[in-house]
């Protein structure tokens, strides 16, 4: 950018111009919209300039611009289209200290005039830095047939307006009051002079407030394991238009920054300071921003549904009236299945998958071990790692072959991910030794692909062995 784009204050400043014909006509039609105090020097100015003096509009002296003309000017247009009478009045004016603009002659000038469009007291300036005056003409013709004629006079109205509409939430609310008041109710109800406007500002504004309050909302978005890619799309646009975001601990800071930047950002797993929030603080504090119309959005690791307390949730929405909607998200099963190149479910191997949890409310969880012992079973275990010998003791209770593979995968799709390849023999020991402190998903009857493929040749003999993320397949 060689040229900062500014708005000089010209108020009550002198603005010189040194010419009478074309270029000065087309710069002084600008220059006449502000209220600077504009001189023209012109020994034969056209007819419009003769009549602009005559009506007060500007002063016009009719004679070549002497030295000491331009005292005080803030600004000097050079626009006598002859190449050496504009070096001699810039020249003039540069000793004066004005700013100087010469005509058609970007090299000389100190300062280059935008395309404008005015909606005063809105001025939209457009510059090109004189690469291509067409585009600024275009942009300029675009801009004035998308903008209201009466922008300037809503604007100027809408600015007495601005602290009663800060009843409405900052972001999104505020942002589509306005929108609407500029581009539709405004220009509708301008003609009607501006009490009508004003008038209608006070019935948009407790339309917007009572629409607010009905549509609070509460969008249970799961939001993956971790990596951003994993979002839906409609995870992200939610996320894009939250005005409160509550979150878990296991929500990844990439996922985070996706939220609109405007929106309030709760963490509801805070670890470290204290216990995390309990969980009806978690359900009165959703409950209570979408009462006042917010549009919150709560993040849970993977799929809301799958061991998220979402129902608890849900329940507190239901009972306070709260409008509420489930986007589905990849769950760490699915995601750390991929990691290890297989399939949750396999012609031949097994018909089902369970997905279970470690522990439950009352401490480790029981479940159907027996058939869960049987061979071909696979099983995606939450939150296993504490209750790996518990499970393990279990299974092998009720008949599972020690050798089953297991597969433990931390921070799945992260970039911290490891890969635990064991069996169920060795698991506890081999959990001991890996010392993970991130989330962590455990395959009951799975292998990598790559390990599994080995595993036909060389049987029984699993070594635990662990993999970063690069090395799993
Ligand atoms: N709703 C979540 C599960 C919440 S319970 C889902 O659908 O995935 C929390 C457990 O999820 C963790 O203890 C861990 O077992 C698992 N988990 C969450 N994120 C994970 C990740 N990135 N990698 C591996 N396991 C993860």
């Amino acid at each position: 950018m060689d040229h900062f784009p500014i708005f000089l204050r010209v108020e009550g400043r002198r603005i010189v111009l040194s010419g009478g014909g074309e270029a000065a006509l087309a710069k002084l039609r600008l220059l006449l919209k502000s209220t600077g105090h504009i001189t023209v020097f012109s020994a034969t100015p056209a007819d419009e300039i003769v009549t602009w003096a005559r009506e007060g509009k500007l002063r016009l002296e009719r004679r070549a611009m002497a030295p000491g003309d331009t005292l005080c000017a803030a600004l000097f247009y050079a626009a006598d289209e002859d190449d050496a009478e504009d070096a001699r009045t810039a020249a003039i004016a540069r000793a004066d200290g004005a700013l100087v603009n010469v005509v058609d002659n970007l090299e000389d000038s100190a300062f280059i005039t935008p395309a404008i469009v005015d909606r005063d007291p809105v001025t939209i300036a457009i510059g090109t830095e004189g690469a291509a005056p067409v585009l600024a003409r275009a942009i300029k013709a675009d801009l004035e047939a998308r903008l209201p004629a009466a922008l300037g006079p809503l604007a100027r109205i809408g600015k007495t307006f601005r602290k009663a509409a800060n009843a409405l939430p900052f972001g999104r609310a505020r942002r589509d009051f306005w929108r609407e008041y500029y581009f539709d109710t405004g220009p509708a109800d301008i003609a009607g002079g501006e009490d009508r406007v004003r008038a209608g500002l006070d019935a948009l504004l407790a339309g917007h407030l009572q629409r607010r309050a009905r549509d609070g909302h509460i969008h249970f978005v799961g939001a993956g394991p971790g990596d951003p890619d994993l979002l839906t799309m409609k995870a992200r646009r939610v996320l894009d238009e939250a005005d409160v975001v509550v979150y878990d601990r296991l929500i990844s800071k990439p996922v985070l920054e996706l939220a609109r930047r405007e929106a309030v950002m709760i963490d509801a797993g805070k670890e470290g300071f204290g216990p995390s929030m309990k969980q009806e603080d978690i359900n009165a504090l959703i409950v209570e921003h979408a009462a006042t119309g917010a549009q919150v959005v709560r993040l849970k690791s993977g799929d809301a549904t799958v061991f998220g307390r979402l129902d608890e949730e849900i329940d507190a929405a239901d009972a306070e009236g709260i409008a509420w909607s489930i986007v589905p998200g990849i769950t760490s099963a699915s995601a750390a299945v991929a990691e290890i190149g297989q399939s949750l479910t396999k012609r031949g191997r097994n018909s089902s998958v369970r997905f279970l949890t470690g522990h439950d409310m009352k401490g480790f969880a029981d479940h159907d071990w027996a058939t869960l012992a049987r061979p071909g079973e696979v099983a995606a275990i939450y939150m296993g790692k504490k209750s790996a010998r518990f499970i393990q003791g279990r299974l092998i209770m009720h008949g599972a072959d020690r050798h089953t593979p297991v597969t433990v995968i931390e921070n799945a799709s992260r970039p911290e991910q490891r890969i635990l390849e064991t069996t169920l023999d060795a698991l506890p020991a081999a959990l001991a030794s890996a010392d993970m402190s991130g989330p962590a998903l455990t395959f009951y009857g799975l292998a990598p692909r790559a390990a599994a493929a080995a595993q036909r040749h060389v049987t029984n003999s699993y070594a635990s062995t662990i993999t970063p993320i690069q090395e799993a397949l």
